[in-house]
Order: structure tokens, then sequence, then C-alpha cells
């Protein structure tokens, strides 16, 4: 017997995805379809639960739930800092809100570097 919740998740992972990409391709022409298509991936993820990639998931505003474009509604800045940390800070223009994704410094590497010195 086939386990339909797997099933299930996996075919609406594929037509989440499916929707974002679609979303991402029509944006420019126009907003209101990139929204509709967005709110109904993010339907998906919630019914079946499923975590939306973090690639896709970044390209929301945390606030407004609107898709993100870089250059049309959004801004993106790199920081780096030494105490705080280093991240990318996303703006949407359509609602102001700053969302920041932290840059993991790779241990191990930082590590070996310090051996060879
Ligand atoms: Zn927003």
């Amino acid at each position: 017997m086939p386990n339909y919740k797997k099933v299930a998740t996996k075919i609406a992972k594929s037509r989440a995805i499916y929707l974002f990409e679609l979303a991402h391709s029509v944006f420019p022409e126009c907003k209101k379809f990139s929204q509709r298509y967005v709110e109904l991936a993010m339907k998906y993820a919630q019914r079946v639960k499923f975590k939306i990639p973090s690639r896709w998931k970044q390209r929301i505003c945390h606030k407004c739930k609107r898709f993100l474009y870089p250059g049309i509604n959004c801004r993106i800045r790199l920081q780096s800092r030494k105490g705080k940390g280093s991240h990318i800070s996303v703006t949407c223009l359509e609602c102001n809100f700053t969302t920041r994704f932290f840059i993991k410094a790779k241990s191990h590497l930082k590590e070996s570097w310090m051996n060879n010195k």
C-alpha cells in the first residue's frame, strides 16, 4: 500500500517550486499574477506541511508576504562586520521591512588556515 501522505507531499512540493519559478518569470510583466502564484505555493506548503526551500523563502517579504524581485521591489546589500557577523540585508521597497540573512563562517576552514600559519 503506497504512503499517500508522502506522495501528496512530493506532488505539493513539486507544484510549489513550479509556482515559484513561474512567479519569478512572470513578475516583470504582471505583479498580480506572480503574487497569486506565491500565495498558492505558500498554501501548498501550509496544507501538506513542508519547508519552502530557502532559495525561495528568501524571495518572500516576511512582513507583507509579497514576492521580492531584486532591482524592482527590493534592495540587497552586503554587510561585513567582524563583531556582529556578516549578513545580507534584503529591504522590501513595498513596506520598507528589512530582513537579515547571516552568513556563517566555516569554522573548519578557519582552523585549517590558522594551523598553516
Ligand atoms: Zn514587504
